[in-house]
């Protein structure tokens, strides 16, 4: 059974959390700067742990090994490796991709292109390229990595299935749903007959398809496969365990979260997400892309009880962080923006409002590109925004755009939007004319 330390007991900025006894405004700090402590026993007990995720050593251990065996050696690749994981964990992609284009240099280098280790580097590097919206190189990747692996190790591998899943994650931000569901129900399948019944790896495959099923709108399915992972996780997840199993339950408590928030049960899905922030923080830290995208839902929760004050302060210092994560042209930030700009059209703050809807759909667009799901939904919204400024014909131009793109676009989450379009675009017509 886990053990959750109470959120109520740490401020929402920089907590400074101690990483072993979890005392907020820790004083002692590792010269990587990502780890806290209360104090010299806490550090001490903590370093065997920690120096697999210190940046500073395992530079320093990266560089020994690079003067001794040269800049090409397969265990400088390694070194690399580790270095990449850190720092993908910590959200400091542009940091990983320079690691991990490096491991799969030397690894293609030591070993020839049809490796384990070849196909271990474009997972990681596809998985980087996924985080940071670069959905074709990171398919092409991963296509790569799911050859050489089906090749050596067989179709039915759980290395396969973790391919499957990524994969799925791909399709699934570009809004194709139904593809990603086809993937992940692969990969369930093949994490069932590796593990059986309760395992990290079968939790992992069923909270996807759960979130997959909720974009469909099919909330039973998605409600039932996420609670089960959950409660299989609480079931073989303990303090002492490897951090990517707390992380794999915070994932499923922030995705129960949200189909909660959808269907307006907001008192269900806060304490989930409380939870899923405790975890997040503790195991990647408080810049994490995670803990940003929790703080974001929780945001939205406020603005859904018309609390906007407390909603924008949150969205405010959120957007910040996803900014330092992920850069300024990533489409969190877009999303940010558009969740600040609905804040705004609660307050009645028009035209502040507008402005960042303008920026979000600039963003976007250099994000995913003109003709994307998301795009179109701003649009939308935008749309709507200026015609309660009294602005019909530029409220026109906007809903015509989400129109154009909801009509051509070949994903499964548009029907329903489309519908809306349509509706706005009767309205405003009959105004304009
Ligand atoms: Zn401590
Ligand atoms: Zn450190």
């Amino acid at each position: 059974m886990t053990v959750i330390p109470k959120l109520a007991e740490q401020p929402m900025e920089n907590p400074r959390i101690c990483c072993v006894c979890a005392t907020a405004q820790s004083e002692f700090t590792c010269p990587c700067q990502r780890a806290f402590y209360c104090g010299l026993n806490c550090q001490t007990a903590h370093w065997t742990k920690h120096k697999k995720q210190c940046v500073v050593d395992l530079t320093k251990k990266m560089k020994v090994l690079r003067n001794v065996h040269g800049k090409d050696h397969a265990r400088v690749g390694e070194a690399h490796a580790k270095i990449g994981d850190v720092e993908e964990r910590h959200g400091r992609h542009l940091a990983a991709e320079k690691c991990y284009k490096e491991v799969l240099r030397i690894n293609q280098l030591t070993h020839g292109d049809t490796h384990l280790s070849v196909a271990n580097a474009c997972i990681s590097l596809g998985n980087l390229y996924n985080s940071l919206g670069n959905y074709g190189q990171a398919l092409e990747l991963h296509h790569t990595g799911l050859r050489i692996n089906s090749h050596i190790l067989g179709e039915r591998h759980e290395s396969i299935a973790v391919s499957l899943l990524n994969i799925a994650n791909i399709y699934k931000a570009q809004g194709h749903v139904h593809r990603a569901i086809e993937q992940a129900s692969k990969a369930l399948e093949i994490q069932r007959e590796a593990w059986g019944g309760d395992h990290q790896h079968v939790a992992a495959a069923l909270t996807n398809l759960g979130n997959l099923y909720n974009l469909l709108g099919d909330t039973a399915k998605a409600v039932e496969m996420t609670s089960a992972c959950i409660d299989m996780m609480r079931r073989v997840t303990t303090l002492g365990d490897d951090d990517d199993d707390h992380s794999l339950l915070a994932n499923s408590l922030s995705c129960l979260a949200c189909i909660h928030m959808e269907r307006g049960f907001v008192d269900e899905a806060w304490p989930l997400c409380e939870q899923a922030l405790v975890i997040f923080r503790r195991v990647h830290g408080d810049k994490h892309g995670t803990v940003a995208m929790v703080l974001h839902n929780m945001a939205g929760m406020h603005s859904f009880r018309g609390e906007f004050d407390k909603a924008l302060m949150m969205h405010k210092t959120n957007i910040k962080r996803i900014r330092r994560a992920l850069g300024n042209n990533h489409q969190d930030v877009a999303h940010s923006l558009l969740a600040i700009a609905r804040v705004y059209m609660g307050q009645g703050k028009k035209v502040k409002a507008l402005a960042r809807y303008d920026e979000a759909i600039h963003i976007l667009i250099r994000a995913v590109g003109s003709d994307h799901g998301g795009v179109a939904l701003a649009h939308y919204s935008r749309a709507r925004c200026q015609r309660e400024m009294g602005h019909p014909e530029a409220a026109l131009e906007s809903c015509r755009e989400a129109h154009r793109i909801y009509t051509q676009l070949d994903v499964d989450i548009s029907h329903n939007a489309r519908q809306k379009v349509e509706k706005l675009l009767g309205v405003l017509e009959a105004l304009v004319s």
